[in-house]
């Protein structure tokens, strides 16, 4: 007994906030993963992947209970044996844990990573902001040195060129130590305090959770009376002040352009000293294509021995939406084996493997197309030749860039494409 099937008017579509990497777009994102993998390599970072799901715990001590991340953005799931899972929202939690459960603490420090993995938060998309999306990041675990902090910048700010990422602006500030930013933080409470009556509502109802996002608040009055707040970079303690100075001038010798943000308040809770983010004016109300700076005391949170770390993370659709010119290069085809009769199939089949054993890239016809259809076919794909297999192993070698045509033995096909002659 069968139900009728309900009709279906409307094929399903990708999750809301999701997208589909069609090869256009996926070839577009291989020249990110290829420079990312050149320049960062060549800086002796090497790739890690992490599980696209962690414990939910790794992020809710990780990134931090106030954040709009663990508060309302994360894929949060049961595993069925009563176990709280996410799906990662961001790669430096992850990455550390990692660190620790390898035992990487033992290796020659710091230890440099890198990784372009997917990332999940449930934001509300639009252009720029997706509910899965790709981040190219790099870490670089067990080293204070303000060197690894500019070496970091540096490093994305070369991926950006590379990649072609236009009219890109370097943020910078410090977040100073956590003593020195819990201290700001009851300054700048006290002086919410005092404005609260002045204050947007989602400011004031965050007064007491996560003060510093009051810098971010697109109210104008809101922004009126916080330019006379109390700024952390004013309050750093010598040690952090020096450290700042050191990246300062380790960038300025580097010629890389930055615009000290004493407002600069990263998403993630964990940041300690510098913070840095590159803005690209292409990009409208999502301006951001990529961040970090160090974490000093993340390694701790997550029950490791202090351990300080630096590391950042490109978007890589931000990237490639600034990067309008990006172009990936030609797909090349060497060969296109066609039929000219059906009995032709299995030679077809063998020569079209053989080429591809051989280095080259070749097609075979798939479609069952009139000799005809077969080469204009060859030629939208822009193949340098044609193999044309007719009865008892005889082929005709077309050489689509001169209209030359020769015949030939199987046999010989492959080596007179090698030589290039045809
Ligand atoms: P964050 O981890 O929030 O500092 O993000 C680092 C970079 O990832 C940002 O600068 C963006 O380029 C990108 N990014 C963050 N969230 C999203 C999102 N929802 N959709 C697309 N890209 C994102």
């Amino acid at each position: 007994m069968s139900a009728s099937a309900p009709s279906r008017k409307r094929v399903i579509q990708a999750p809301r906030g999701t997208f589909d990497i069609l090869p256009e777009s996926a070839a577009r994102r291989k020249v990110v993963e290829g420079q990312a993998e050149k320049i960062l390599g060549a800086a002796g970072y090497r790739r890690i992947e992490t599980p696209t799901f962690e414990a939910t715990e790794l992020f809710a001590r990780g990134v931090g209970e106030a954040t709009d991340i663990v508060q309302k953005e994360m894929y949060t799931f049961d595993d069925g044996a009563g176990r709280s899972l996410t799906l990662r929202p961001e790669g430096t939690a992850p990455v550390c844990r990692a660190y620790l459960q390898h035992g990487m603490r033992k290796l020659a420090q710091p230890v440099k990573l890198w990784y372009l993995s997917t990332f999940f938060r449930a934001e509300a998309p639009q252009r720029g902001r997706y509910r899965q999306f790709w981040q190219v990041g790099a870490e670089a675990i067990g080293s204070d040195r303000p060197e690894t902090d500019a070496e970091l910048i540096v490093l994305l700010a070369d991926l950006l060129d590379a990649v072609g990422v236009r009219h890109d602006r370097l943020l910078l500030s410090s977040l100073g130590t956590p003593e020195t930013r819990a201290e700001y933080r009851e300054e700048l409470k006290d002086f919410l305090r005092a404005h609260e009556d002045e204050l947007a509502e989602e400011v004031r109802n965050r007064i007491e959770l996560n003060p510093l996002r009051a810098f971010d608040s697109d109210d104008p009055r809101t922004r009126a009376v916080m330019r006379d707040a109390p700024k952390l970079l004013d309050r750093l303690t010598e040690r952090d002040a020096e450290h700042f100075a050191q990246v300062r001038a380790l960038l300025e010798d580097a010629g890389v352009r930055y615009e000290l943000d004493p407002a600069l308040v990263r998403g993630l809770d964990y940041y300690t000293r510098t913070v840095f983010e590159f803005t690209s004016d292409e990009l409208g109300a999502q301006s951001a294509v990529g961040g970090g700076g160090r974490y000093d005391g993340l390694i701790e949170l997550l029950d490791g021995p202090p351990t300080p770390a630096v590391g950042w993370a490109a978007g890589v659709e931000r990237m490639l939406l600034s990067a309008r010119d990006l172009a990936p290069p030609a797909e090349l085809v060497d060969l296109f084996v066609a039929m000219a009769e059906p009995d032709g199939s299995r030679t077809a089949f063998e020569l079209a493997r053989e080429a591809r054993r051989a280095g080259l890239q070749a097609q075979l016809e798939l479609a069952g197309r009139s000799l005809k259809g077969q080469l204009k076919h060859a030629d939208r794909i822009g193949a340098r030749f044609v193999a044309i297999v007719g009865s008892n192993g005889h082929v005709s070698l077309r050489d689509m860039g001169s209209g030359d045509q020769r015949e030939l033995t199987v046999q010989d096909v492959i080596p007179a494409i090698l030589r290039g002659d045809g």
